[in-house]
């Protein structure tokens, strides 16, 4: 993805671009699985963690990411794919695999239909399955 269309996405969720915004939206955009603050940390060498964490609960707050507790209760970050608010229809199912530590997107099982109570509102879900990934398996068991 280039700084053009990160620069539009991000105004179009109501968030300045600004050089560190950008570059934290392309360390995501660049990986298929979602991130936590080390992870990110480890990936960009030119942003200090407290400038990536500031990003970071800047793009939560605005929708520009999503983040779900993995298996470790560390928060795992995933961008958006919802133009403008989400109302988290975008949602899905992730996998922690106890094993390597990795998680996983399982994109095609979606977590919509989820019916909150009159007033309600949701800033995060969560629905993490723990176990061991297919390579994880293979290997432990010599399958
Ligand atoms: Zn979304
Ligand atoms: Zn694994
Ligand atoms: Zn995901």
């Amino acid at each position: 993805m280039n700084s053009e269309e990160i620069t539009s996405r991000l105004e179009r969720k109501g968030v300045k671009p600004t050089a560190n915004r950008i570059l934290v939206y392309k360390t995501l955009a660049g990986l298929d699985h979602p991130a936590s603050l080390a992870d990110i940390e480890s990936l960009q060498l030119s942003m200090d963690k407290s400038s990536i964490f500031r990003v970071l609960t800047l793009f939560h707050e605005h929708d520009v990411v999503h983040a779900f507790e993995d298996g470790r209760g560390i928060l795992n970050y995933e961008l958006c794919l919802s133009e403008g608010a989400c109302n988290m229809n975008d949602s899905h199912v992730h996998f922690y695999c106890e094993s390597c530590q990795r998680s996983f997107c399982l994109d095609n099982i979606h977590i919509h239909d989820i019916k909150l109570p009159e007033g309600f509102h949701a800033h995060s879900l969560s629905f993490v399955v723990k176990g061991e990934c297919a390579e994880c398996r293979k290997k432990n068991h010599n399958l």
